[in-house]
């Protein structure tokens, strides 16, 4: 059993990363809003018990939760789904997971790691309305959203990549959905009975996406991409402080190696 969640201890101020896109998460999971003329798309709902706390981002930064059109998810972890099924009953919104997560979702499978961190999912299952696959894309507004399957981390967990405007300037934007090992490690694997190929799954998705062109890089866990530094910078007055086309390439890269280090140690 982990240590009690207090979610009041993963407070962050919601803020404006760059044009229409915004983050509205906390610490312990990051939530990505952008804003188009049709509504709004979220990025994760994050841990239920931090529900509140993306609500008042939203709020805060001056908009409405009520115009979530859809909801979009990294994968099928409770740090990510969890705040779903209340979102949705709240708005309305539109639900979307990777093929091969909508069981997590759902609840039909038991592998959201709330098990692992002391809840039961059960309470927060959902049934999602759309089931994204490799090349899917969404529109909603002007923006227009790509999905590449990035499995490994869950069998379902998707790379996702947007543009987004600030000052007339397109810049692109990506996220990839699930870089933790911990869902990846054998004694983890064999405990659900579940197959080692996602780990060289893992390696050869990045190898799908590693060289597209990203000038943003936006992580679901603030120390993907170093969310809070860059937020300071952005305090201080560095409006591209979430710039950096190296980036992406970079973490992906450092995540690759480590992998293939973990397969050959058979870890
Ligand atoms: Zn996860």
């Amino acid at each position: 059993m982990s240590k009690m969640y207090t979610p009041w201890t993963e407070y962050m101020e919601p803020f404006k990363i760059k044009g229409n896109l915004y983050f509205v998460g906390c610490v312990a999971a990051s939530s990505h809003l952008i804003a188009t003329s049709e509504g709004l798309i979220l990025l994760d709902t994050g841990y239920p018990q931090n529900l509140y706390m993306v609500i008042d981002g939203i709020y805060k930064l001056g908009f409405s939760p009520y115009d979530i059109k859809y909801i979009i998810h990294s994968h099928g972890h409770y740090d990510h789904l969890g705040g779903t099924k209340a979102l949705v009953e709240l708005t309305g919104a539109k639900t979307f997971i990777g093929a091969g997560d909508e069981d997590y979702a759902n609840g039909k499978l038991d592998l959201t790691w709330a098990k692992e961190l002391g809840y039961d999912a059960y309470h927060e299952a959902f049934e999602p309305d759309f089931i994204l696959h490799d090349g899917d894309k969404i529109t909603l507004g002007e923006v227009e959203m790509e999905f590449a399957a990035a499995p490994g981390h869950t069998p379902g967990t998707i790379a996702i990549f947007f543009n987004i405007t600030d000052e007339g300037k397109e810049y692109k934007v990506a996220m990839h959905g699930g870089v933790g090992f911990n869902s990846m490690s054998l004694e983890f694997l064999d405990k659900y009975g579940l197959c080692h190929d996602c780990r060289q799954k893992f390696v050869d998705a990045i190898d799908r996406i590693i060289d597209r062109p990203v000038d943003i890089f936006i992580g679901n866990h603030v120390w993907n991409n170093d969310t809070k530094g860059k937020y300071q910078k952005i305090l201080d007055g560095d409006k591209d402080a979430f710039v950096d086309p190296a980036e992406w390439k970079r973490f992906l890269q450092y995540q690759k190696e480590e992998m293939l280090k973990w397969i050959a140690e058979g870890k």
